[in-house]
């Protein structure tokens, strides 16, 4: 599958909100969003045109996608599952999307963005359930245990992980042991346990046009 190579802090302006594409740097001065909140390219500043409902829907779809670190044909497979499970499908997208393993590692804190997640995950540095699983787009399930390879904590940045982890702030659906750098997904994220800035809804109803 190929990779959005656009530069990060560029989709961030392009949408007009703080993606956290970037990790630790999105919480400081130095993020463009802070710097530059305006779209780029030379006329950024000038346009400021009202989005159509089309245009705010596109808009809420691209920030999903970007956010996810998937590409359109990923995320649209994701949705057309979403669809087919009972249940509202706004509800059901958010759920597949949060519970893919390079998610649920940067959930956990074991990555600083999800970006760096899939990376690891890629590279073969986490286990679920005790199994070697390198593919990002594994759906994790309530009671599973995502852990770091034992051969892994010896690299760099696992080494001092498990300090991290104390002082990390977790979502409500995971936790984590910070002695055995392991989390476990505790029941099915909801959109309330996550301070989320996309609006499903409007996702929902672009893919309903
Ligand atoms: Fe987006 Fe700011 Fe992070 Fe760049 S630093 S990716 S603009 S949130």
């Amino acid at each position: 599958m190929g990779r959005n190579l656009d530069p990060k802090c560029k989709q961030c302006r392009r949408v007009g909100e703080k993606l956290m594409l970037k990790g630790d740097r999105c919480s400081t001065q130095k993020c463009a969003m802070v710097k530059r909140n305006y779209p780029p390219g030379c006329h950024g500043q000038k346009n400021k045109r009202k989005q159509s409902d089309y245009g705010i829907q596109l808009t809420e779809k691209q920030k999903a996608k970007k956010q996810y670190n998937l590409n359109e044909k990923q995320f649209s497979i994701t949705f057309e599952k979403a669809k087919k499970h009972s249940g509202n499908t706004g509800d059901n997208l958010f759920k597949l999307l949060e519970l893919r393993l390079d998610n649920a590692v940067y959930r956990l804190n074991m990555a600083n963005s999800r970006n760096q997640a899939r990376q690891l995950v890629n590279h073969g540095h986490f286990t679920v359930n005790g199994k070697a699983v390198n593919i990002p787009s594994y759906s994790v399930k309530v009671g599973d245990i995502v852990k770091v390879k034992e051969r892994s904590k010896k690299f760099k940045h696992f080494k001092d992980l498990g300090e991290k982890l104390k002082k990390a702030t977790l979502p409500s659906w995971v936790n984590v042991n910070t002695e055995e750098l392991s989390g476990k997904i505790l029941h099915l994220p909801t959109m309330d346990d996550i301070r989320s800035n996309l609006n499903i809804q409007m996702i929902v109803e672009f893919y309903s046009r």
